[in-house]
């Protein structure tokens, strides 16, 4: 599993930068992406972090 962001939800807080433990999720010049999917452990701490409910954990 590994995380999807919603682009239409995602409101660019940086919560989840900041709280995944493995630096999965990255600020692109503005835009929070998913750069690093394969260091994932599937702890789901984003997702709950998360205060747009932006993002889905998924195959
Ligand atoms: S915590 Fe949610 S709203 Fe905030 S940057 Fe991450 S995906 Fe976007
Ligand atoms: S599930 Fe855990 S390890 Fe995976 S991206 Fe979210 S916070 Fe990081």
């Amino acid at each position: 599993m590994r995380p999807y962001i919603s682009g239409d939800r995602c409101e660019k807080c940086k919560e989840c930068v900041d709280t995944c433990p493995y630096e999965v999720f990255a600020d692109m010049n503005g835009e929070i992406v998913v750069a690093r999917p394969e260091d994932c452990i599937e702890c789901t701490a984003c997702a709950e972090s998360c205060p747009h409910d932006a993002i889905s954990m998924g195959d």
